[in-house]
Protein backbone atom coordinates (compact mmCIF):
# COMPACT_ATOMS: atom_id res chain seq x y z
CA UNK A 1 0.00 0.00 0.00
CA UNK A 2 2.98 2.81 0.82
CA UNK A 3 3.98 2.29 -2.45
CA UNK A 4 1.05 2.63 -4.45
CA UNK A 5 0.61 6.20 -2.36
CA UNK A 6 4.16 6.57 -3.53
CA UNK A 7 3.63 5.79 -7.03
CA UNK A 8 0.71 8.00 -6.86
CA UNK A 9 2.55 10.51 -5.50
CA UNK A 10 5.35 10.56 -7.83
CA UNK A 11 3.37 10.52 -11.12
CA UNK A 12 2.25 14.01 -11.58
CA UNK A 13 5.41 15.20 -10.90
CA UNK A 14 7.23 13.02 -13.57
CA UNK A 15 4.13 13.77 -15.95
CA UNK A 16 5.04 17.29 -15.48
CA UNK A 17 8.46 17.27 -15.92
CA UNK A 18 8.05 15.30 -19.83
CA UNK A 19 6.05 18.14 -21.03
CA UNK A 20 8.13 20.49 -19.79
CA UNK A 21 10.03 21.14 -22.87
CA UNK A 22 13.60 23.03 -22.87
CA UNK A 23 12.36 26.20 -24.63
CA UNK A 24 15.73 27.19 -27.07
CA UNK A 25 15.74 30.92 -28.35
CA UNK A 26 17.68 31.23 -31.52
CA UNK A 27 18.60 34.44 -33.16
CA UNK A 28 19.80 34.70 -36.42
CA UNK A 29 22.46 36.93 -36.75
CA UNK A 30 21.81 40.38 -38.43
CA UNK A 31 19.52 41.39 -40.45
CA UNK A 32 17.50 44.32 -42.45
CA UNK A 33 19.68 46.56 -43.34
CA UNK A 34 22.70 44.91 -41.32
CA UNK A 35 23.75 41.96 -43.88
CA UNK A 36 26.60 41.71 -41.54
CA UNK A 37 29.59 40.40 -43.05
CA UNK A 38 29.65 39.22 -46.97
CA UNK A 39 31.53 35.69 -48.01
CA UNK A 40 34.17 35.32 -50.30
CA UNK A 41 31.33 33.84 -52.72
CA UNK A 42 29.46 36.58 -52.58
CA UNK A 43 26.82 35.75 -49.90
CA UNK A 44 25.41 37.83 -47.01
CA UNK A 45 26.25 36.62 -43.84
CA UNK A 46 22.23 37.18 -43.00
CA UNK A 47 21.20 34.89 -45.22
CA UNK A 48 23.13 31.64 -43.97
CA UNK A 49 22.58 32.76 -40.77
CA UNK A 50 18.20 32.85 -41.67
CA UNK A 51 19.08 29.47 -43.37
CA UNK A 52 21.09 27.76 -40.37
CA UNK A 53 18.52 29.17 -37.86
CA UNK A 54 15.54 27.73 -40.11
CA UNK A 55 17.25 24.34 -40.06
CA UNK A 56 18.18 24.38 -36.71
CA UNK A 57 15.03 25.16 -35.42
CA UNK A 58 13.24 22.07 -37.26
CA UNK A 59 16.19 19.72 -35.79
CA UNK A 60 15.46 20.61 -32.32
CA UNK A 61 11.74 20.42 -32.29
CA UNK A 62 11.75 16.49 -33.87
CA UNK A 63 14.02 16.51 -30.66
CA UNK A 64 11.31 17.69 -28.48
CA UNK A 65 12.90 21.00 -28.13
CA UNK A 66 10.33 24.35 -28.34
CA UNK A 67 12.09 26.95 -30.42
CA UNK A 68 10.91 30.46 -30.32
CA UNK A 69 12.96 32.64 -33.07
CA UNK A 70 14.34 36.18 -32.12
CA UNK A 71 14.11 37.49 -35.92
CA UNK A 72 12.08 36.00 -38.41
CA UNK A 73 11.61 36.77 -41.76
CA UNK A 74 12.61 40.49 -42.48
CA UNK A 75 11.83 41.79 -39.27
CA UNK A 76 15.45 43.30 -38.19
CA UNK A 77 15.09 43.73 -34.35
CA UNK A 78 17.87 45.46 -32.76
CA UNK A 79 20.28 43.75 -30.58
CA UNK A 80 18.94 45.40 -27.29
CA UNK A 81 15.53 44.14 -28.56
CA UNK A 82 16.34 40.69 -28.94
CA UNK A 83 17.97 40.20 -25.73
CA UNK A 84 14.79 41.90 -24.14
CA UNK A 85 12.20 40.03 -25.91
CA UNK A 86 13.48 36.99 -24.72
CA UNK A 87 13.85 38.68 -20.73
CA UNK A 88 10.29 39.36 -21.12
CA UNK A 89 9.04 36.22 -22.79
CA UNK A 90 6.70 33.87 -20.73
CA UNK A 91 9.10 30.88 -19.57
CA UNK A 92 7.43 28.26 -17.79
CA UNK A 93 9.37 26.26 -14.76
CA UNK A 94 11.20 23.46 -15.73
CA UNK A 95 11.37 24.68 -19.69
CA UNK A 96 15.40 25.45 -18.99
CA UNK A 97 15.25 28.21 -21.58
CA UNK A 98 18.97 28.84 -23.25
CA UNK A 99 19.34 31.03 -25.88
CA UNK A 100 22.05 30.29 -28.84
CA UNK A 101 22.96 33.18 -31.34
CA UNK A 102 23.97 32.17 -34.77
CA UNK A 103 26.58 33.96 -37.05
CA UNK A 104 29.45 33.66 -39.84
CA UNK A 105 33.01 34.89 -39.21
CA UNK A 106 35.72 36.31 -40.97
CA UNK A 107 39.49 36.87 -41.13
CA UNK A 108 41.86 38.66 -42.69
CA UNK A 109 43.48 34.93 -43.38
CA UNK A 110 42.06 33.01 -46.07
CA UNK A 111 43.02 29.80 -44.85
CA UNK A 112 41.06 30.55 -41.00
CA UNK A 113 37.97 27.89 -41.11
CA UNK A 114 36.10 26.09 -38.23
CA UNK A 115 33.59 26.88 -36.33
CA UNK A 116 34.06 29.16 -32.90
CA UNK A 117 32.13 29.55 -30.00
CA UNK A 118 31.71 32.30 -27.56
CA UNK A 119 29.71 32.83 -23.63
CA UNK A 120 28.89 36.39 -22.67
CA UNK A 121 30.16 37.51 -19.24
CA UNK A 122 27.61 38.25 -17.58
CA UNK A 123 26.14 36.46 -14.07
CA UNK A 124 24.91 33.50 -16.63
CA UNK A 125 28.80 32.93 -18.02
CA UNK A 126 29.15 29.72 -15.85
CA UNK A 127 26.09 28.32 -16.73
CA UNK A 128 26.50 29.58 -20.24
CA UNK A 129 29.93 27.68 -20.33
CA UNK A 130 29.25 24.29 -19.55
CA UNK A 131 26.14 24.46 -22.50
CA UNK A 132 29.35 25.66 -24.82
CA UNK A 133 31.85 22.96 -23.80
CA UNK A 134 29.22 20.21 -24.47
CA UNK A 135 28.95 22.34 -27.96
CA UNK A 136 32.59 22.46 -28.36
CA UNK A 137 33.02 18.61 -27.72
CA UNK A 138 30.78 17.39 -30.27
CA UNK A 139 32.31 20.25 -32.78
CA UNK A 140 35.47 19.48 -32.30
CA UNK A 141 36.18 23.35 -31.27
CA UNK A 142 39.63 23.89 -29.53
CA UNK A 143 38.13 26.67 -27.52
CA UNK A 144 35.05 28.50 -25.52
CA UNK A 145 36.13 32.20 -25.77
CA UNK A 146 34.60 34.62 -23.39
CA UNK A 147 33.47 38.19 -24.70
CA UNK A 148 31.07 40.65 -23.26
CA UNK A 149 28.81 40.35 -26.43
CA UNK A 150 25.32 42.56 -26.26
CA UNK A 151 23.16 39.89 -27.61
CA UNK A 152 24.58 37.13 -24.67
CA UNK A 153 23.28 39.74 -22.27
CA UNK A 154 19.68 37.82 -20.96
CA UNK A 155 18.61 36.43 -17.86
CA UNK A 156 19.19 32.48 -19.31
CA UNK A 157 22.26 30.64 -20.60
CA UNK A 158 23.55 31.92 -23.76
CA UNK A 159 25.54 30.57 -26.72
CA UNK A 160 27.25 32.82 -29.58
CA UNK A 161 28.23 29.85 -32.53
CA UNK A 162 30.17 31.07 -35.44
CA UNK A 163 29.35 28.22 -37.60
CA UNK A 164 31.94 28.87 -40.77
CA UNK A 165 34.21 31.37 -42.05
CA UNK A 166 32.94 33.36 -45.06
CA UNK A 167 36.68 34.38 -45.77
CA UNK A 168 37.61 30.56 -46.21
CA UNK A 169 36.16 29.03 -49.73
CA UNK A 170 35.29 25.74 -48.34
CA UNK A 171 33.45 26.47 -45.28
CA UNK A 172 31.65 29.63 -47.82
CA UNK A 173 30.81 26.70 -49.89
CA UNK A 174 30.12 24.31 -47.28
CA UNK A 175 27.86 26.86 -45.44
CA UNK A 176 25.99 27.08 -49.18
CA UNK A 177 25.64 22.88 -48.84
CA UNK A 178 22.54 21.89 -47.27
CA UNK A 179 23.92 18.27 -46.34
CA UNK A 180 26.80 19.98 -44.97
CA UNK A 181 24.51 22.47 -42.89
CA UNK A 182 22.83 19.53 -41.20
CA UNK A 183 26.46 17.99 -39.70
CA UNK A 184 27.15 21.17 -37.84
CA UNK A 185 23.41 21.35 -36.80
CA UNK A 186 23.05 17.63 -35.32
CA UNK A 187 26.40 18.32 -33.69
CA UNK A 188 24.91 21.83 -32.03
CA UNK A 189 22.07 19.39 -31.15
CA UNK A 190 23.61 16.62 -29.39
CA UNK A 191 25.53 19.61 -27.35
CA UNK A 192 22.55 20.58 -25.87
CA UNK A 193 21.39 17.34 -25.03
CA UNK A 194 24.36 16.09 -23.37
CA UNK A 195 24.20 16.35 -19.17
ZN1 LIG B 1 27.76 38.17 -37.54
Amino acid sequence: MKQIILTLLILPFISFSSFAQQVVFLDAGHGGEDQGVIAVTGVNEAEINQMFVQELKTYCETKGMTVVLLNQGKSNLSIVDRAAFVNNYEVAKGQNPILISIHCNYAKDEKISGQELYVGKGSNAEASKRIATNIQKMLGVQEVKQKALQVLSVDYPAVLIEVGYLSNLQDANSLMNEDDRAVIIQKIVAGLQLK
